[in-house]
């Protein structure tokens, strides 16, 4: 994995907030003093880094909790969704489109790995069923067109170029009908020491000819934060459409390089992560973001939000309901459904007869408070206890309030709950007048509406 360091201090930094005994201003500033150490030793800018930890203490301290997750799942989700936003946002890849050929020019430095970048894509557009060229046209550096001609004999892709031609202009020229067979053309270009005019000029030219459709400045890792500049000068001189971050491997200041870009406004498409023709991944800020932090932990606290019901699968729900085919996972997930829709009688109007039941105000309010007393103790239970409560006994009873900070007539008061709601369930089976009047009395009752 790239950025290990980082990737280290940002997972103890989260670790943190998941031991913690609950959020408030001191777990926030603490969480967020930490990801600024963690940031700036990767080299990432100092504005940058104090905008984007701003913007997470704002957001954590601000926002109210939501139903599917808890406070601490929801800071650990800010700082991914902040961290996600400042590398570039979601969707920012390239999209091929189905022109012939489409044209992809790249752009640097010397040394930045043009050349390695250029074999690497062949292979990356090959293996997903493009019909690949890449072509040389950097007649400065002599040895430059037997390496990329050997890049693309392993990435078996067609290969053109002259070793000969000192105008990079001719060269493309004299393919140009060949490569339009193609669908994605890949145009290695030459580097220099330095962004000089004479660079600029010649790309300039190149491009008037070959019209690229994606513009690529391709950028080695290891210069840092000085990333930056050389982004916004090639992109007010060449019209660089994304960048792509080389030699990410064999850094500790990727993080700089792969920030510094976004101020540009060109976002990072690709980053190179070895030498060999596979190390090249798609940059994807989510999934990125996701490893930094610890992949299997940040996909299921997501999968988590989405969870969040609609209104279809509360339906569905309510249906599972009425067959009394449900556990104590299922009854707390109604619960959250009903408490994200903001009104239990949004449900009531899906369970057939409920409709017409009138319960009263104060029993729907003690419910709402009811659910985050319920998370706890479901949080506390076994995956078996959860499927089959009846197996619940004194012991467990007893191990499960203390693991989730309760008294055990909390827990005996969630069984209960769920017990009656499945006799509930029964007699609305039932159906008969008789029964819905029993049913109407529970629940104005000593029941108070605990479906
Ligand atoms: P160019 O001058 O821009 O065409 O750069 P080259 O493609 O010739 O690459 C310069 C050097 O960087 C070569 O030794 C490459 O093997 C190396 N290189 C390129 N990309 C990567 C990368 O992602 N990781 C590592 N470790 N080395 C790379
Ligand atoms: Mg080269």
């Amino acid at each position: 994995m790239v950025l290990d360091k980082l990737s280290d201090s940002l997972k103890n930094t989260l670790q943190k907030v998941t031991k913690a005994m609950f959020v408030d201003e001191k777990l926030v500033n603490e969480l967020v003093k930490d990801i600024q150490r963690a940031l700036l030793q990767s080299d990432v800018n100092v504005k940058l880094v104090f905008e984007l930890t701003k913007k997470i203490k704002e957001r954590a301290l601000k926002e109210a909790e939501p139903s599917a997750i808890s406070k601490k799942e929801q800071l650990v989700k800010i700082v991914y969704d902040e961290l996600v936003e400042f590398l570039g946002g979601a969707g920012s890849k390239i999209e091929i489109k189905k022109k012939k050929p489409f044209k992809i020019m790249l752009v640097g430095l010397f040394g930045s790995g043009k050349t390695t970048l250029a074999g690497k894509l062949g292979k990356f557009y090959k293996t997903r069923g493009h019909k690949v060229a890449i072509i040389q046209t950097d007649t400065w550096r002599p040895a430059a067109h037997e390496q990329l001609k050997q890049l693309a004999e392993k990435a078996q892709v067609s290969f053109f170029g002259d070793a000969k031609e000192k105008d990079p202009v001719k060269i493309y020229k004299a393919h140009k009908k060949e490569l339009s067979t193609f669908d994605i053309v890949i145009i290695d270009s030459a580097g220099r020491d330095a962004l000089s005019d004479e660079l600029i000029d010649e790309l300039n030219k190149l491009n008037k000819e070959v019209e690229a459709d994606e513009n690529l400045l391709v950028i080695s890792a290891d210069i840092g934060q000085a990333a930056e500049k050389q982004a916004a000068a090639f992109h007010e001189t060449c019209g660089v459409s994304g960048v792509v971050i080389t030699k990410l491997d064999g850094t500790a200041k990727g993080g700089g390089a792969l920030t510094a870009c976004s101020v540009t406004g060109a976002h990072v498409k690709f980053i190179g992560v070895g030498e060999a023709i596979n190390d090249i991944e798609e940059f994807k800020p989510e999934g990125f973001v996701g490893r930094l932090l610890g992949m299997g932990d940040i996909e299921a606290l997501l999968e988590k939000a989405r969870e969040a019901m609609t209104e279809e699968e509360a339906e569905d729900l309510g249906q599972r309901f009425l067959k009394g085919d449900y556990n104590l996972i299922d009854l707390y997930d109604q619960m959250k459904a009903m408490k994200k829709m903001g009104s239990m009688s949004k449900i009531m109007q899906m369970v057939p007869g409920m409709s017409q039941l009138k319960i009263p105000k104060e029993a729907l309010q003690a419910q709402e408070g009811n659910i985050e007393k319920w998370r706890f103790v479901m949080d506390s239970m076994t995956k078996e206890e959860l499927e089959d409560p009846t197996i619940m006994n004194g012991a467990r009873v007893e191990r499960v309030a203390k693991g989730a900070g309760l008294v055990a007539s909390d827990v005996r008061s969630l069984l209960k709950q769920y017990k009656q709601s499945k006799k509930l369930v029964k007699m609305m089976k039932g159906g008969s007048e008789k029964n819905m009047d029993k049913m109407m009395q529970k629940m104005g009752g000593k029941m108070g509406m605990k479906f």
